[in-house]
């Protein structure tokens, strides 16, 4: 039994933070255990510019001063108005991804882009700029007006178009990819395309979700899927070094979770490494977790692997998630499965 684990520092790579007291609430779990997060530009207002991703990098790192290494990656959100000025703009200012939320697909989508004019965007040259740049496309792709299991592979037809349309560009990520038929997408275009998996993903499956009773921090887009493409996403992650971890850890205020009309979004950031080492640990994978965490995702991203290390252990003591002090407007993680005890935790 392995009782202590050392290994690379983690990065998430793909993370969303909110703004304002939500930021500051929730910041803390992910830096102190993770090197770097690529944080998503779906906030209320959008980061849809250079200028605005440079004032939201600012209050980040307001914010997490007290663990100084934490280094937050910038997005942008891509809306049908983006210009490729606007591309060459934000990517001198730093931002190193730009992100692509069909209209409506989930939380502050709506000014998405349209799927069906993926050709226009590419003749408007704005994926022309991000390669340029070599900036990364992260895509959430899923179709939002089709079925709701049937969303993520609806899009396949459209990413092999934008393919053709931008020869281009290079590195495209389907962010947290819960299906089959993606996940055999992404690998058969290993050339150009990755994909992020999430530790819900991982964990999760729909039985979880609404089998028994209706668990609404379960409740996230992609929606969970069924046992048999969970068994996909772990051989893929296992076999491909495309397949890296982005935690798309979402939070919201427990009254939007707990609520007749529920957000989207699992808050999983203070328990993920617990978890994702109790799961790897249950696949007999653990010597896979230090690639999936803390190399494969750099290495995409053409950014130097993190220099420290993080240490899990495993003991006698469960995991117990210690975040439900405080205001109850404000968040709190996912819960975990009934009956479940994760005895891996990060040593401090
Ligand atoms: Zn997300």
């Amino acid at each position: 039994m392995n009782d202590s684990l050392t290994i690379t520092r983690p990065d998430d790579w793909h993370l969303h933070l909110r703004q304002g007291r939500m930021l500051e609430r929730v910041v803390a779990a992910s830096a102190q255990v993770f090197g770097r997060a690529l944080i998503m530009p779906n906030t209320d207002p959008p980061i849809l510019s250079g200028l605005d991703a440079g004032y939201y990098k600012q209050e980040i790192l307001r914010a997490t001063e007290k663990w100084g290494k934490f280094k937050p990656i910038m997005t942008i959100k891509l809306t049908m108005n983006t210009t490729a000025r606007m591309i060459h703009e934000a990517a001198e200012a730093g931002v190193k991804a730009v992100k692509l939320y069909p209209t409506g697909v989930t939380t502050n989508s709506q000014d998405g882009v349209d799927l069906g004019r993926l050709k226009e965007m590419a003749e408007n040259l704005v994926f022309d700029a991000m390669a340029d740049h070599d900036m990364v496309l992260c895509i959430h792709a899923e179709h939002p007006l089709q079925p709701v299991l049937e969303r993520e592979p609806y899009v396949i037809p459209f990413i092999n178009a934008l393919l053709g349309w931008a020869p281009r560009l290079q590195r495209i990520v389907i962010e947290h990819v819960s299906t089959e038929r993606m996940a055999q997408f992404v690998a058969s275009h290993s050339d150009r395309l990755a994909a992020t998996v999430t530790a819900h993903h991982l964990y999760l499956t729909l039985d979880d979700l609404l089998g028994e009773e209706l668990k609404p921090h379960y409740f996230c887009k992609p929606v969970v899927k069924t046992s048999s493409d969970q068994s996909s996403l772990w051989w893929y992650l296992l076999h491909s070094d495309n397949f890296f971890f982005g935690s798309d850890s979402a939070p919201h205020a427990l009254h939007k979770k707990e609520a007749c009309s529920c957000a989207a979004g699992a808050f999983t950031a203070p328990i993920l490494l617990p978890l994702l080492a109790h799961m790897f640990e249950q696949h007999d994978a653990l010597d896979t977790l230090e690639e999936f965490v803390s190399h494969r995702g750099a290495d995409f991203y053409g950014m130097e692997r993190n220099y420290d290390t993080i240490t899990l252990v495993k003991n006698n003591h469960p995991f117990v998630v210690e975040y439900n002090e405080g205001n109850d407007e404000l968040p709190r993680p996912m819960p975990l499965r009934n009956g479940e005890t994760i005895y891996w935790h990060v040593a401090r």
